[in-house]
């Protein structure tokens, strides 16, 4: 096995979560390695299809996410890869705003910024685990074409979403639900050739066969939102179709994982995300599940297009262009950390003098039984995600960044969306990068001077 370099900051994982902390460690001035399995960044966001941001604002409609995920959405917008005014509204109702995004331009952006901040790319690489010395993470094992090699670091941050590197530590974690069963799972698609007009058409003759206005602080029947949209834009996230599933459900024609089908538009014209397979019951950390899932997941694709075809208005003549690369995984584990995001907290709107980012969108957890459910936070109020949620117990000198932060399984169903995940992202680098600089680990860092620095540097805490 072969030694590489040290560097100060390493991230395992470029989703969003890793690339947004490779950014900020390297902007402060930390010598920042970035690795992923894929050959290119961006995580479920790219990999995925994930198609939209969630969500950069609060029910109010303040912004609550800003700093390096906005940069994001603006260099998409500059490259066509998002609308121009970058977050749309959102009529469904589980989020005031919306932020269409093409995956293939976000891949460019992703690496453009990290390559000007000056992180250092490894792509094509798995990580195999961490190196420790005692309770101290310094580095980690990876595996790539090259062969195996151990690479020191100053700092980790586990950005793998699945805290990869936290759990081979012997770190604590949970898993799921009670009995360790975790969210269904699905495989995204885009279509073309969708005539959106023609769709939004049925939805304002429609409103109860759909998701509109679903937070209870809007405080708007359907009806009225139905009669107020103008454009397919001012529906971006649609979710509904519940009579024409069940319908086709009964003639075996859909698989009977889901109530509802869900897809996104995207800012390319008669080109839709579509977000409608499930799989029940498999583990996003066992390989041989995954297997299972990714071939489950491709016979559903083909079904739910001719789903979308038959019965979806405008989708006549839709086609699929692409499937995910990487298999849409919405939870499996989450740290044991120093502090815990808790439902209460969320649906509180709690905010605390340790809060380094805030989160917005609603608690949205899809069991294992296929049920999808939601629970709004009071008020259309943001809840805060303290600095203690990304410090893993018994570790020194390592965070974590992304989904698998310390949370309890509603509390996660809200902060795993991408906002949240940048947010804590551009928190973890800086955290690193100013551990690094003061040679302390993140338990004795001030989290008053990150929350400063934060400010600075444009994000909300
Ligand atoms: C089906 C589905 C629908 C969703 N819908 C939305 C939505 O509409 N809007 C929204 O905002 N959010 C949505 N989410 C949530 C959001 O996409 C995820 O929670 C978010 O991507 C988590 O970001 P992350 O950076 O923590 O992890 P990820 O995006 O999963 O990134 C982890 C990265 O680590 C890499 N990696 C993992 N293990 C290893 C390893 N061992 N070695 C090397 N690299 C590794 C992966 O390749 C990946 O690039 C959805 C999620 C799913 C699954």
């Amino acid at each position: 096995m072969t030694e590489m370099e040290q560097v100060d900051v390493l991230v395992a994982g470029a989703g969003m979560a890793g690339v947004t902390a490779a950014i900020a460690a390297a902007r402060k001035g930390a010598r920042t390695l970035l690795i992923d399995r894929l050959p290119f960044l961006g995580g479920n966001a790219t990999a995925g299809l994930l198609g939209n941001f969630l969500t950069f604002h609060n029910m109010k409609g303040e912004q609550i996410c800003n700093g390096i995920p906005q940069e994001f959405v603006d260099a998409c917008i500059e490259l066509g890869g998002a609308f121009q005014e970058g977050h749309l509204r959102n009529a469904y109702g589980n989020a005031y705003s919306v932020t269409p995004i093409d995956a293939e331009v976000l891949k460019l952006v992703t690496q453009k910024l990290s390559l000007e901040a000056g992180v250092q790319l490894l792509l094509n690489t798995y990580t195999l685990g961490p190196i420790m010395d005692n309770d101290r993470v310094v580095g980690i094992r990876v595996a790539n074409k090259s062969g195996e090699s151990q690479i020191r670091a100053k700092f980790v941050i586990d950005a793998s979403g699945d805290a990869d590197i936290i759990a081979a530590s012997g770190a604590p974690f949970e898993l799921g639900d009670d009995q360790g069963k975790t969210m269904s799972i699905s495989l995204f698609s885009r279509m073309g050739d969708v005539d959106l007009d023609k769709h939004l058409q049925y939805v304002k003759e429609n409103p109860d066969n759909f998701m509109l206005g679903e937070d209870p602080y809007i405080g708007k029947t359907k009806a009225e939102i139905a009669d107020s949209l103008k454009t397919y834009r001012d529906y971006p996230l649609v979710t509904g179709y519940y009579k024409a599933v069940k319908l086709a459900q009964s003639r075996g024609e859909f698989h009977p994982n889901r109530q509802r089908i869900v897809f996104s538009i995207s800012p390319t014209p008669g080109v839709v995300t579509i977000n409608s397979t499930s799989m029940l019951g498999l583990s996003g950390v066992n390989a041989a599940e995954l297997t299972q899932v990714a071939i489950e997941g491709r016979e559903q694709i083909f079904k739910v297009r001719d789903f979308y075809r038959k019965y979806v208005p405008g989708f006549e003549n839709c086609y699929i262009i692409d499937s995910a690369s990487a298999i849409g995984i919405r939870e499996t584990r989450r740290i044991v950390g120093e502090e815990r995001l808790t439902t209460d907290m969320c649906i509180a709107g709690q905010k605390g003098p340790n809060d380094i980012g805030q989160g917005s969108y609603c608690l949205d957890v899809h069991q294992a039984s296929g049920v999808i459910e939601h629970k709004h936070i009071k008020d259309g109020e943001s809840y805060g995600i303290p600095f203690g949620t990304l410090i893993p117990q018994k570790i020194d000198y390592c965070l974590v960044a992304g989904r698998a932060v310390s949370s309890d399984r509603f509390a996660n169903g809200s902060v795993r969306n991408q906002a949240h995940i940048m947010s804590i992202g551009q928190a973890a680098g800086t955290a690193a990068a100013m551990c690094v600089e003061q040679k302390v680990g993140p338990r004795n860092l001030s989290v008053a001077l990150l929350r400063d620095q934060l400010i600075k540097d444009g994000a909300v805490v």
